[in-house]
């Protein structure tokens, strides 16, 4: 039952003409990295909501880069999970054209995916408040040129970090920030208009780990709907969109370990 299932999700990617995904906390949890909202969610145990307060960032920085060096400036220690290498899998072969992705965690691209959109900003470049814009550091991400453009890169910052030392602006000295999204900003706009173009483009869009309460993400499957794409919904917790997909799972691991296995 299971397995015709999933064959059925192969026929239905590998026939599309432009799939794309839109994924959530729920593809990082399986690499063992906690959910922001979830009940063992970050909330819990650390102060997610001061970390990444835009007001508290430019009173201290040194509480966020302090925070974040054990759960974002430690990519190498995180594994991306068979969710992560499929979809890298997929692109490779033709089959999807984008990953839309409110998570901040970078394993995407460390799972092979190329064209990678983050809504929710991104830690690939971190900027200097007072000399650059955080929408040219946003422009830079998605262009893929943020050593060009003058900012500072994810691996530089991070090495910075787990010295326990703060990243400098080469320019002024001033503490850079992430191009992360936090809360007291506005969203990324040149991201979130990639996004869009992307949904309203795709036949058929796989929504993987998110619940679709959080907008802009909860917007952008229907836009591919109001276009007249389908969408299938990966996610444990039930989602507002369940009635209208055309195929619903729950199990995350057992529908990409699935797909990994048609894929060999
Ligand atoms: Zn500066």
């Amino acid at each position: 039952m299971e397995q015709e299932a999933i064959d059925e999700l192969f026929s239905l990617i590998s026939g599309a003409k432009h799939c794309i995904t839109l994924t959530g906390a729920g593809v990082s949890t399986l690499s063992g990295i906690r959910d922001f909202r979830g009940k063992d969610g970050l909330y819990k145990d650390m102060d997610a909501e001061k970390i990444f307060d835009v007001d508290y960032f430019f009173r201290d920085p040194s509480f966020y880069y302090s925070h974040a060096k054990d759960f974002i400036y430690n990519l190498e220690e995180k594994t991306p999970s068979v969710v992560h290498t499929t979809l890298g899998k997929l692109e490779e072969r033709g089959y999807l054209k984008a990953v839309v992705t409110q998570n901040i965690d970078l394993l995407h691209t460390k799972g092979g995916s190329a064209r990678v959109i983050e809504i929710h900003g991104s830690p690939q470049a971190h900027y200097c408040p007072d000399c650059q814009s955080s929408a040219a550091a946003e422009e830079a991400v998605l262009a893929g040129k943020v050593k060009e453009r003058g900012f500072m890169e994810f691996a530089e910052a991070a090495a910075i970090v787990q010295k326990n030392e703060l990243p400098r602006c080469g320019k002024c000295g001033g503490v850079v920030k992430p191009a992360i999204t936090f809360f007291g900003e506005g969203l990324p706009v040149h991201a979130l208009a990639a996004a869009e173009k992307e949904a309203a483009a795709a036949d058929l869009m796989l929504v993987l780990g998110t619940s679709l309460t959080v907008f802009p993400a909860a917007g952008l499957p229907r836009i591919t709907q109001r276009n007249g794409g389908k969408i299938i919904i990966v996610n444990a917790m039930e989602t507002p969109m369940d009635a209208s997909a055309l195929l619903r799972f729950k199990d995350l691991g057992t529908v990409f370990e699935g797909l990994a296995f048609l894929l060999q």
